[in-house]
């Protein structure tokens, strides 16, 4: 049976890489990107060359469509603290406006799959986090425009599951870095390595003692699309994607920095409520994914990330930022 598939934040970093893994089933009629161009960019999908594909430059809190969709995918947001900090009214509308107007677009018995985040956690009291855990976070913080939204989001699709038997996949993402992020994105990998490569310095925010659990995109994207669409799963979710192995920010910069002789680490104030720690328990994505791991260790991910940005700056194709 065809489907019909629209995704939403489908020119940004993952929404690129699902992008591509989309267009390789052979089940699917149609593939429509909604993407406002905020913190996405066309050249993340410029080599796609497929009549299925259709980008509207639209937000997905306003798009309107005669069309219904079989699938639709929920990823239009900022996942920058640099980003969703700097237009907190814009991440809100994009992540819960953006599910109530896309859910209007949903066929009849269609599922909508929604990117949720690790940040639902807020700054954890346990660790690992499973799914069960119901996270520390604050509501009226510096960050709880993405947190809040996306738990938020959260709530109207399991209660939407629950009332009227909305088909729903929402899966939680620990912090992903690779390939297609942009050059001023703002998040620790990308900016490392590209500090690393321009002005030499890299921007520790505090001592680096907080840690994350750091996840190469081609691992996080096999586990979304497993999830999402490929292996016939009825689990509604939460569910937890991402790499369990936990590293502090500083042990990452101090490798970006070992991979450019002459680079430096320079400390700068703690980002705001900057969480202390963050890992996910998998049980549930073992469970439910059987034989997916993330398996690209930090060295090794980095380093394909890293040379991904060295070409590109080397080619031109992104300037160097100045600061
Ligand atoms: P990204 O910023 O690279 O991509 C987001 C995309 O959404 C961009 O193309 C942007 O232009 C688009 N967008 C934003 N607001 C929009 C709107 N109102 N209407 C239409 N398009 C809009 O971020 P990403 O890292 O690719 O993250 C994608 C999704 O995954 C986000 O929902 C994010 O919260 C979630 N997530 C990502 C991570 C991660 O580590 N990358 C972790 C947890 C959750
Ligand atoms: N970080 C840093 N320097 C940077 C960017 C990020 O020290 O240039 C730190 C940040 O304070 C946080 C961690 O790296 O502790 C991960 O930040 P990121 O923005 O990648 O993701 P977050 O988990 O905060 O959403």
């Amino acid at each position: 049976m065809s489907r019909s598939v629209l995704i939403s934040g489908g020119c940004g970093f993952l929404g690129s890489h699902l992008v591509d893994r989309l267009l390789r089933r052979s089940d699917l009629e149609k593939l429509i990107v909604v993407d406002n161009l905020w913190t996405g960019t066309r050249d993340n999908v410029a080599h796609v060359a497929d009549p299925r594909f259709d980008l509207q430059i639209a937000d997905a809190e306003s798009f309107s469509s005669l069309q219904r969709f079989d699938e639709i995918i929920h990823l239009a947001s900022p996942a920058s603290p640099l980003w969703y900090m700097r237009e907190p009214v814009r991440t809100i509308k994009a992540n819960i406006g953006g599910a109530l107007n896309l859910l209007t677009l949903l066929k009849p018995g269609g599922r909508f799959c929604f990117a949720s985040t690790s940040e639902v956690y807020g700054d954890p009291l346990v660790s690992p986090q499973p799914e069960s855990y119901r996270g520390s976070v604050d509501c009226t913080g510096p960050r709880a425009s993405y947190d809040e939204s996306k738990r938020c989001t959260e709530a109207l699709l399991f209660e939407q599951q629950r009332v009227v038997g909305l088909d729903i996949r929402v899966v939680r993402i620990f912090n992903t870095y690779g390939p297609r992020t942009r050059i001023d994105d703002g998040r620790a990998v990308s900016n490392f390595a590209i500090q690393a490569l321009t002005t030499g310095v890299l921007t520790v925010y505090g001592d680096g003692s907080q840690s994350r659990s750091w996840g190469y995109v081609d691992d996080i994207v096999e586990g979304l699309e497993r999830y999402f669409w490929r292996d016939g799963i009825s689990h509604r979710g939460p569910l937890n994607i991402g790499n369990d192995h936990e590293v502090s920010v500083l042990r990452i910069a101090e490798f970006v920095r070992s991979l450019v002789p002459g680079s430096r680490i320079e400390h700068h104030p703690p980002a705001p409520q900057d969480p202390t720690n963050r890992r996910p328990d998998l049980t549930s994505a073992r469970h439910v994914l059987p034989g997916w791991e993330a398996r690209t260790g930090y060295q090794e991910g980095i380093g394909r990330t890293f040379d991904w940005f060295r070409q590109r700056i080397a080619a031109g194709t992104v300037a160097a930022p100045t600061a």
